[in-house]
């Protein structure tokens, strides 16, 4: 594994004085994941009020950033990543109610919300008790299910754009989000300070039958431990996991990998594991579904810090 500890002292330098930020240089970043395995990073930098993420993004310069939610759609290499990731704390973790619209920030995690909101009576968020992510994570993939998806209920979000030499902040509407299946318009230079949902009147006992529906669920179809979800997204008018559970992989072992036996779209790694060996197993899968049944699945899952070229593969690149 690769340390990043010498580093950074022209960075050292730019932030010293930046109030409202925790700064981790040669930090984990692997074991912030749901995976729990892989690398380092050369900074990890928690800014926990809005004028600490500007004040961040003034200085950074155009270094490469990653901005990490729960890590639950995230894959990190083994040797790490030579980048900055940031993450968002503090006033990006309120909850303001205010009618029937919501403004969450992007740190607020999405069972929590699922479950905050159904106490005060509004619905339309059930369906993210189930996926253990940020209101961040969420705008950025569309993360949705159980029938839902945040795109059907967003509104609008901040959004800094960062361009390596400063930053733009912009209130963006869900056209402009452009909300689509598992992904939206917000790239990987833009950071999602809060989003607003307009949600509808509900009955709580209604709403917390439906959350307890969706835990017990997901209880039963999917597995627990070391995982990111679902691997890959699924390919028009069929499903990835039934896709790999046909040609015998349901269960295939690879090193210290593994398919699930549970749900075959879920790769497992495990404890003491390696995300290089995840990552294999998740390249292995993609070849023989492609050389076997002729589709060519494409990642939902982050790689970061990994081979860009099969990285790129992967990604349906
Ligand atoms: C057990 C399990 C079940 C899951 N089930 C589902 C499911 O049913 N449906 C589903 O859609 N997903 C599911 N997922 C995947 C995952 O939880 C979602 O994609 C979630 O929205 C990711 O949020 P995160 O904060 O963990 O993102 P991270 O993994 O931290 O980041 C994912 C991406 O979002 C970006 N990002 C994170 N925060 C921000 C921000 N503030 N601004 C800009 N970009 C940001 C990251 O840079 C990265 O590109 C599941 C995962 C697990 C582990």
């Amino acid at each position: 594994m690769k340390d990043f500890a010498g580093a950074p002292a022209d960075l050292r330098a730019v932030l010293m004085d930046v109030a409202d930020v925790a700064v981790d240089y040669d930090a984990e970043f692997g074991s912030r994941t749901t995976y729990r395995v892989g690398g380092r990073c050369t900074a990890m930098i928690t800014c926990s009020t809005l004028a600490a993420l500007s004040a961040v993004l003034d200085r950074v310069g155009s270094r490469p950033i990653y901005v990490l939610g729960n890590g639950s759609n995230t894959l990190v290499s083994d040797r790490g990543w030579d980048g900055i990731v940031l993450v968002l704390s503090g006033e990006f973790e309120q909850i303001d109610v205010a009618g029937n619209r919501v403004t969450l920030g992007a740190a607020v995690s999405l069972p929590v919300a699922a479950r905050q909101l159904a106490a005060v009576g509004l619905g339309g968020m059930e369906w993210a008790v189930g996926i253990p992510g940020t209101v961040g994570g969420a705008v950025k993939m569309n993360a949705g299910g159980h029938g839902s998806e945040t795109g059907k209920w967003l509104s609008e979000a901040r959004v800094f754009r960062y361009h390596g030499h400063g930053y733009e902040l912009r209130s963006l509407s869900a056209d402009d989000l452009g909300m689509r299946y598992r992904s939206s318009n917000i790239g990987d230079r833009d950071i999602v300070a809060l989003a607003s949902f307009d949600l509808v009147p509900a009955d709580r006992a209604d709403s917390k039958k439906a959350i307890s529906d969706i835990v017990n669920w997901r209880r039963d179809n999917q597995p627990g431990g070391q995982n990111a979800g679902s691997v890959f997204v699924n390919p028009d008018n069929d499903h990835a996991a039934r896709l790999i559970e046909s040609i015998g992989l349901k269960g295939f072992k690879y090193k210290s990998a593994e398919v699930s036996q549970k749900h075959a779209n879920f790769i497992q790694a495990t404890p003491g594991g390696s995300a290089d060996e995840v990552f294999d197993l998740i390249w292995l899968v993609q070849q023989r579904v492609e050389s076997e049944l002729g589709i060519r699945l494409r990642t939902e899952v982050r790689l970061v810090g990994f081979d860009p070229d099969r990285s790129s593969h992967l990604r349906g690149g």
